[in-house]
């Protein structure tokens, strides 16, 4: 059996978040009734004029910036003609031969491994309307309120060689357009979806097969159920003697499989041409250095300096630059507690509160527990003041929003450790003297029973006692 290589390369469509839309004034809030963000430009009224959002070139620049791509000093807006009821105008103004941003380079992990994913280009277009088809029968609505919403369109080389990378990928992008604040990357409400062109060869071979593109892909899940099916499906079609025709395929979530929507459309079909009524976008090198002095911090700087200043280990600098709300929470938890617990500080945010907030499907911004209450939590537990057990419950006392920090937990709970070796020496040996047959069990050679000890005496101090002392002591009593 010939062994097969899969070949992937993802064009994403970004919603830019900017208050107005990418021609025309009218507002882009999501979720508004039908048609009542929709203005003369966006209807396509005669005679109106598109003039270009500043704001939308700006997200551009910072996407170029973000990935190390060339920023174009001039670009050019183009119309892609198309026919379709919910484009008023009869073309899509995007950019063609000149795109904004040409080039670039995103970092993805997979496990241990890294790999460049190479960008081709990236460039500003207008969104379309929508058709809904619920709620008409035997007819279909169209809603033009997210008609000429601003879409930054950036296209991957065909770099990516399996499902797993391509929702690396995918994963990556969204974090990143995210944290330099250009899109909110809500894939419900579509701020963020994929495009996957998938592809098969035969391993060794130089040429690539022919693609079909899975269109919309709004969910990460989706995406890999939606590629690992079409390779399945690519592959079994020519093994049966069949030919790959191009084409746009949709994924149906129910069956979880792909369908050919159309034959694929080539460029000279939409008879791209500059738009008229827009001048060429010059970009002069004072507004890419402005941008540049706006950046934040980038997640893969922001990871190796948390590598570097906190003595942290890949793997949990990584978790912590996930999102730069996460990332910032830390640093702020990190300046309650001090520096040297950054170790203690990453489990926190990244094990304890993490799961905290999955539970209840909640953003860390949302977090009941603030990054100066858990610095004062990690704070006491570094002192000794609570066990990492305690601590739990403490933190969960604050989340319930019993007390306003951890010391008050501490104080009205009644939970400080008990570190009195004279107290602690007193529990053991009453603990002893209670449970004689663990003792013998112990004296017998069976270690299990000296865990058994140590529990009791926790139990005996609702679990209080410092546990390290706990154990030196009874081993030291039981002359072990
Ligand atoms: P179009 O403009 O027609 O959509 P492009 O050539 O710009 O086509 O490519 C679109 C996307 O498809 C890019 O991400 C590119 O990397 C990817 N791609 C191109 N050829 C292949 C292929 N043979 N297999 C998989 N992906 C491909
Ligand atoms: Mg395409």
């Amino acid at each position: 059996m010939k062994q097969w290589e899969v070949v992937i390369g993802i064009e994403t469509h970004a919603q830019l978040s900017t208050r107005s839309k990418i021609f025309s004034g009218s507002s882009t809030a999501f979720g508004a009734e039908p048609n009542v963000q929709a203005s003369a430009v966006d209807i396509a009224l005669p005679g109106v004029l598109p003039v270009l959002n500043k704001q939308a070139v700006e997200c551009a620049i910072r996407f170029g910036l973000a990935v190390g791509a060339t920023v174009a000093p001039k670009s050019v807006f183009a119309r892609k003609n198309y026919f379709y009821p919910d484009l008023p105008k009869g073309y899509q103004i995007s950019q063609f031969e000149l795109p904004v941003v040409v080039g670039g380079q995103l970092t993805i992990q997979l496990g241990d491994l890294e790999k460049t994913v190479n960008l081709t280009r990236a460039h500003l277009e207008e969104d379309a309307g929508k058709s809904l088809h619920e709620d008409f029968q035997g007819k279909s609505g169209i809603d033009l309120n997210r008609a000429g919403t601003p879409l930054l369109e950036i296209v991957t080389e065909p770099d990516m060689r399996s499902s797993a990378e391509a929702v690396a990928y995918a994963k990556a992008l969204h974090a990143l357009v995210r944290w330099i604040g250009i899109c909110d990357g809500n894939m419900q409400e579509g701020s963020f979806r994929c495009d996957a062109n998938v592809s098969v060869r035969p391993v060794g071979q130089k040429e690539f097969g022919t693609r079909r593109e899975i269109k919309n892909l709004n969910s990460f899940r989706f995406m890999q159920q939606a590629i690992d099916y079409e390779v399945q499906w690519q592959i079994a079609t020519i093994e049966d003697g069949g030919r790959i025709e191009q084409a746009t395929v949709l994924f149906d979530p129910d069956s979880g499989e792909t369908r050919a929507m159309r034959s694929k459309e080539d460029a000279h079909d939409y008879r791209y041409f500059p738009d008229p009524d827009l001048l060429p976008l010059i970009i002069d090198s004072e507004w890419i250095e402005r941008a540049r002095a706006a950046m934040p911090e980038l997640p893969v700087a922001k990871r190796d300096r948390f590598m570097a200043d906190f003595a942290l280990s890949v793997y949990d600098a990584s978790a912590l630059t996930g999102s730069l709300e996460v990332a910032d929470f830390f640093e702020a938890t990190l300046a309650v507690c001090g520096q040297t617990n950054a170790k203690i500080c990453a489990n926190w945010v990244t094990v304890d509160l993490a799961a905290r907030l999955n539970k209840e499907s909640r953003e860390i911004g949302e977090s009941p527990v603030s990054a100066a209450m858990l610095g004062g939590l990690i704070a006491r537990i570094a002192d000794s003041t609570i066990s990492n057990n305690i601590a739990k419950k403490v933190f969960e006392a604050l989340w319930n929003g019993e007390e306003k920090s951890a010391d008050d937990v501490i104080e009205k709970q009644g939970l400080k450790q008990i570190t009195d070796t004279g107290a602690i020496e007193k529990l053991i040996d009453d603990v002893l003297a209670a449970n004689a047959g663990m003792v013998a069990e112990f004296k017998a050679g069976k270690e299990k029973a000296f865990n058994a000890l140590v529990g009791q005496a926790m139990k005996a101090t609702k679990g209080k006692a410092n546990p390290q002392q706990v154990n030196d002591l009874l081993r030291a009593k039981l002359g072990a």
